[in-house]
């Protein structure tokens, strides 16, 4: 039977994205990933940073790239920053894996993973004994749970539609859009002036029953399509395809165990309001690659370390998540009159950003412009949520 180094379990972002940056550290680790569908086949429309493209080398996977981005409330409120250059691409989300896959030139094997306890990967007809298993396998948890550990305890129902015959205004600006619509609100990526990528998105505890969730989310989506002031681009859209999936939104506590690492979706590596799980999986895959080659070349105790690099993200990113909670707190007139404020105050553009990358800033500036009766709300929610998440990520 042939030893490999790394086992990857999962041909997503994660998966091909990890298996990419292991080969650049050293191509001459023996990696296999092993895929149970197809590379990138979760149906998924992402924008990310420019950065991350130019990072991964997967430019040829970009189907737009935006300069803009728009914040807007359903009852009106609008925050809208423009760049000079590119700052988000909308990628073609198999594309991106697939390349990503075949430039790290590891094995690809196509089967489903059984199990992985013992450290060993059990297939159909076979055990696999690698150094170090990378579990990433996206939404599911299937072997969190096997090995008795925690998983997001918040999910997303997400309802996704690729449109065509829109009239887009600014295909270069991507619109997000919260309120009323669903818990979460909804996204429009242009594609170019006709076509688009639109989804819509309700919050749940994770396992919640689902059954309810598909007509609500159908009404959702006639809500979020007819809504204004966007809706005009819209308006006599037709639907080409549509699709719903779950996906993960909050972290986990623990990313290693034994020998096995969690990385990706499965992890809930994914920022509290603007998701960017893309951005959040390279970000922190860059960091789990290095420690795999180390525990690869002898020093198993690199996995460990992985886990307190992984605390100590969660310490730092502790405000956006806090601030995240709160968000999904409020009522509708309650984010509409924080976008309104935003919009009114000059929030610098980089920040914004800076943002959506997770980390918080100074708000101080902003926070005096909150009428008294919201800024009440807010210390009030934020010191709730506080408390919650030092129980939860720091005991
Ligand atoms: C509709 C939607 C819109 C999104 N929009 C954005 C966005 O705009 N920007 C952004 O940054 N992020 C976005 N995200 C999130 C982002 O797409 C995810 O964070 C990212 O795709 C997760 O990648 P992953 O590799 O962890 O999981 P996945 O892509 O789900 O990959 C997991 C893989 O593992 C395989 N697998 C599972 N179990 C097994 C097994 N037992 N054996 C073998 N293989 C197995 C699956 O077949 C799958 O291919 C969106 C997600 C969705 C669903």
């Amino acid at each position: 039977m042939k030893k490999y180094d790394i086992v990857i379990i999962g041909g997503g972002f994660a998966g091909a994205s990890l298996a990419y940056k292991l080969s650049k550290l050293d191509s001459s680790l023996e990696i296999v990933l092993i895929e149970r569908n197809a590379v990138g086949c979760k149906p998924v429309s992402a924008f990310t940073f420019t950065d991350v493209v130019s990072d991964m080398g997967i430019r040829n996977s970009v189907r737009q790239y935006y300069n803009q981005i728009e914040i807007i409330s359903t009852l009106g409120a609008r925050e809208s920053y423009t760049y000079d250059d590119d700052v988000f691409a909308f990628i073609d989300y198999k594309k991106a894996c697939e390349e990503l896959v075949e430039r790290s030139g590891c094995k690809v094997i196509f089967e489903e993973v059984k199990s992985v306890k013992g450290g060993k990967v059990e297939l159909k007809d076979e055990v696999m004994e690698p150094k170090v298993i990378v579990d990433a396998s996206g939404q599911g948890y299937k072997f969190r749970k096997e090995l008795g550990m925690d998983v997001p305890g918040i999910e997303n129902h997400l309802y996704l539609k690729k449109l065509t015959n829109c009239s887009i205004t600014n295909p270069r600006s991507l619109h997000l859009v919260f309120g009323d619509i669903g818990t979460n609100g909804g996204w429009i990526y242009p594609i170019n002036d006709t076509e688009c990528e639109i989804g819509v998105a309700e919050r749940m505890r994770s396992g919640a029953k689902i059954t309810e969730f598909p007509e609500k989310q159908k009404k959702n989506m006639e809500c979020f399509i007819a809504h204004q002031p966007y809706g005009g681009m819209l308006e006599s859209s037709r639907s080409e395809s549509e699709t719903m999936v779950f996906y993960p939104y909050e972290p986990v506590k623990r990313v290693v165990k034994g020998n096995v690492v969690f990385l990706g979706d499965n992890a809930g590596m994914v920022h509290p309001v603007f998701g960017m799980g893309i951005h959040y999986i390279h970000k922190i895959g860059s960091i789990c690659a290095e420690h795999c080659v180390q525990a690869v070349h002898g020093n198993m105790k690199r996995l460990k370390e992985y886990q307190n690099v992984w605390d100590s993200l969660l310490k730092s990113d502790m405000n956006a998540w806090i601030w995240g909670q709160v968000f999904w707190g409020l009522n509708t007139e309650q984010i509409d009159m924080i976008i309104k404020i935003r919009s009114k105050s000059q929030v610098d553009k980089l920040n914004v950003l800076s943002e959506l990358r997770g980390h918080i800033g100074n708000s101080k500036g902003s926070l005096f412009l909150v009428p008294e009766r919201l800024y009440w709300v807010l210390v009030k929610e934020v010191f709730i949520n506080k408390i919650k998440y030092k129980i939860k990520y720091c005991r």
